[in-house]
């Protein structure tokens, strides 16, 4: 019996099989087209499951989602955007399956705590800064899921001094100041030439100014949102993945700058920030521990 995991991500679906040990092997990638969403991910489900039996499916997705109701609507999927049920057609493909479900920030928490930052700790908060800004929570051994599988969205944690409009609706969010995206376009205005976030941090090391004072701005933002994160959830240790969180120094500076700043109470002294050490599937690997429903490591 094969046991799957599903990565539902903004631009690409990522599919593997899950060996007893939680590892993902044969990973298969595709694009998110903008028809036909299902019938891309179905087929590769099919493909990844070759023809084996099915015994369970783990699915990580990009948020907003509701777990309960086993509905996703990823925010950048407009044909998903609002909710496509995810679990009753994934129920559908492999009727004998069993599926586990959960926002891809759950899964990037789970991924850290099993092989990565978080591994050994109780209390940590695991991010991503790349084209949005996500995250997931362990709070006293556990990741916490929330009343709809929402919790952990700090991309939508408000950062003063910035009123930008968010894509979520709301105002000043600090995935709309220092996402990939949202720095690249905050520099396109000021006057840089540049598309990518990956392009702004390239300039930003040759020493380009309005790149540097959009990472600079982007930091400060992400500092401001983890101090307020880690106050309130009484964290040792934030991790942080994501192409963006690759910008090196131009970012990491202010960010921490930030949070010496911002993290005054005693109990957020010792607070540690880090990079993660998960190269790009570290959702694809939450959902695979999610599918293999493996115990908490010790
Ligand atoms: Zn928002």
């Amino acid at each position: 019996m094969a046991v799957l995991a599903l990565d539902i991500g903004a631009t690409k679906f990522a599919a593997g099989r899950v060996g007893a040990d939680g590892r993902v092997s044969a990973v298969r990638r595709a694009p998110v087209p903008a028809d036909g969403v299902w019938e891309a991910c179905r087929a590769l489900l099919l493909e990844v499951a070759d023809g084996a039996p099915v015994a369970a499916v783990g699915i990580g997705s990009a948020g907003p989602v509701d777990v309960p109701a086993g509905v996703t609507g990823p925010l950048n999927i407009p044909q998903w955007r609002a909710g496509f049920p995810i679990v009753a057609a994934v129920d559908e493909l492999f009727p004998d399956a069993a599926v586990r479900f959960a926002i891809d920030g759950a899964c990037l928490a789970l991924a850290e705590q099993y092989s990565g930052a978080l591994r050994g700790l109780r209390n940590g908060l695991a991010m991503t800064v790349s084209s949005g800004i996500g995250g997931g929570i362990l709070v006293d051994g556990r990741v916490v899921l929330g009343r709809s599988g929402n919790a952990g969205h700090i991309g939508h944690i408000v950062v003063p001094e910035w009123d930008v409009p968010c894509a979520c609706g709301g105002v000043g969010c600090v995935e709309a100041v220092a996402s990939g995206i949202s720095s690249a376009r905050w520099a396109r205005e000021q006057g840089w030439r540049g598309g990518t976030g990956a392009e702004l941090a390239r300039d930003a090391r040759a020493g380009d100014q309005i790149a540097l004072a959009a990472l600079e701005r982007a930091g400060t933002a992400l500092g401001r949102a983890i101090s307020s994160a880690a106050a309130l959830l009484d964290v040792d240790t934030v991790v942080v993945g994501g192409g963006f969180a690759d910008s090196g120094e131009p970012l990491w500076a202010p960010m921490r700058a930030a949070l010496a700043r911002h993290a005054g109470l005693n109990f957020l002294r010792g607070l540690r920030v880090e990079q993660s050490r998960l190269a790009e599937g570290a959702t694809l690997r939450g959902a695979a521990i999610l599918a293999a429903g493996l115990p908490l490591p010790e």
